[in-house]
């Protein structure tokens, strides 16, 4: 049976971190649209900072991110000083100072700038903008290359979470992916932060890796809550090695099979369950008094391209190379080339090169999305009649779900759909119906990872 599932719906579908999703954006919006939708902005609403850093001490073989290994700190330090003035430029171009609530830097390893050099990018963060009180300010390290002065920058700049990549402890799979990484040294860095007052500690775990057993995923699961992490974050390998050619160093013969892969993902759910982690969205989990499982539990929870969050913010503001930033008008997406962000930088211009105006269905279409991906069920009606749809608008993606209903992996009940159980890990399949830009064939485009 869950064979048949599988196979039926074991599809290439996007993870739902934007509506429209990444690939849909295009040259067509410009620096010019993105100056305009910056000056429309409204001072009085929270915005969100996003600072990606594409740099590496060497390449994890898994790795689906924008970012590059390097030994030497030059080409690090340079990029630094270009965030400063990508900062600056972007500060000048808003109507007023306005005010972040939210600041997450991500990578790429943050933690390959120098404890000094994220200091001052924190110092003129909060030199541009006003930060609210409590601010979420989240940090994505490396254990294995994260200096205890690292750390304690962060706390001194007034980090609130870290979030260290783990994936597997089991040493052969550590090697089969190129990412060795003892248990002690990840330990040593969560014990820095918390000793620094950092006690907000997310851990990224995967599946789906080559060699990856039930056994290890659920050692590798006891290990580290031993960490007492405030959440997990468990994704599944997405083995692309066509737009991520290092990826073909992986031994694709030893990757589970998506039968496995599904056996892993609910066992691993079911092992962070037994240890009083409650599943928020598809693949996160938080202990129950952490503000993203209460914002899970109320129903609040909302999804951006860092995941699940509980921040509201309708603006994105996105630095660095490949950044992309949101506003209420449309996505913007900067180069993804170091060098021509930085040529962009220099000239003290923006290094937009694409993007996406977004229109009211996108808007309807987006929140039902998100919805479904957030809470696992949604009151489509109700969202389109808020946006200002009428019940027809969305009848065609209520009929396209009847396979999934057939199949119990979603209730249709009027306007409302639900993931069952067994559906929820392919809510994207379900939220798939929604998207009015994935095409037919889309579903097996190489540019999306697989639904399981
Ligand atoms: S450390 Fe993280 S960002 Fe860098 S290569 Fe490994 S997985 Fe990718």
């Amino acid at each position: 049976m869950i064979a048949d599932l599988i196979a039926r719906y074991d599809q290439r579908v996007p993870r739902y971190t934007s509506y429209p999703t990444a690939p849909h954006f295009a040259a067509d919006v410009t620096v010019a649209h993105y100056r305009q939708w910056l000056a429309e902005l409204e001072s009085k609403d929270p915005i969100s900072l996003y600072l990606h850093v594409p740099f590496c001490r060497e390449m994890c073989w898994y790795c689906g991110c924008n970012t590059r290994a390097t030994r030497r700190h030059r080409p690090i330090a340079a990029y630094h000083q270009r965030l400063l003035a990508e900062i600056d430029l972007t500060a000048s171009a808003l109507p007023d100072r306005m005010t972040a609530s939210h600041i997450h830097f991500g990578g790429g390893s943050p933690n390959m700038l120098t404890p000094d050099e994220f200091n001052a990018v924190m110092a003129r963060l909060r030199n541009s903008f006003n930060l609210t009180e409590g601010a979420e300010i989240a940090v994505e390290i490396d254990p294995r290359t994260t200096t205890d002065a690292f750390i304690d920058s962060c706390a001194a700049s007034g980090v609130t979470r870290l979030s260290l990549g783990v994936q597997d402890l089991n040493a052969a799979v550590q090697k089969a992916v190129n990412r060795i990484q003892p248990f002690e040294s990840i330990a040593r860095i969560a014990d820095r932060a918390k000793h620094q007052g950092v006690t907000d500690v997310n851990i990224d775990l995967m599946y789906g890796l080559p060699g990856q057993t039930v056994e290890n995923i659920l050692t590798t699961i006891d290990k580290a809550l031993t960490l007492e992490p405030t959440r997990i974050a468990l994704f599944g390998y997405a083995h692309v090695p066509w737009m991520k050619p290092h990826m073909r160093l992986i031994d694709d013969s030893a990757l589970p099979d998506a039968a496995a892969r599904w056996k892993q993902a609910a066992v691993a759910k079911e092992r962070l369950a037994a240890h009083g982690y409650v599943a928020v969205g598809m693949d996160h989990f938080a202990r129950p008094d952490t503000p993203l499982a209460q914002a899970a539990a109320a129903q609040t929870l909302r999804r951006n391209f860092q995941g699940y969050t509980t921040d509201t913010a309708t603006t994105l503001l996105g630095f660095g190379a490949s950044s992309i930033g949101q506003t209420p008008r449309g996505y913007v997406q900067n180069d993804a080339d170091v060098r021509r962000w930085s040529k962009a930088v220099d000239a003290g211009k923006f290094a937009i090169v694409k993007g996406r105006e977004t229109n009211a269905d996108d808007h309807m279409r987006r929140d039902i999305i998100e919805q479904l991906m957030c809470n696992m069920t949604v009151d489509a009606e109700a969202v389109a009649a808020r946006h200002g749809f009428g019940p027809s608008s969305i009848w065609d993606s209520l009929d396209a779900l009847g396979p999934m209903v057939a199949d119990g992996l979603v209730v249709v009940d009027g306007p409302v759909v639900s993931m069952t159980e067994q559906g929820a890990p392919l809510v994207r399949a379900a939220a798939a119906a929604f998207d009015r830009y994935l095409a037919h064939n889309d579903a097996q485009s190489p540019r999306h990872a697989r639904a399981v």
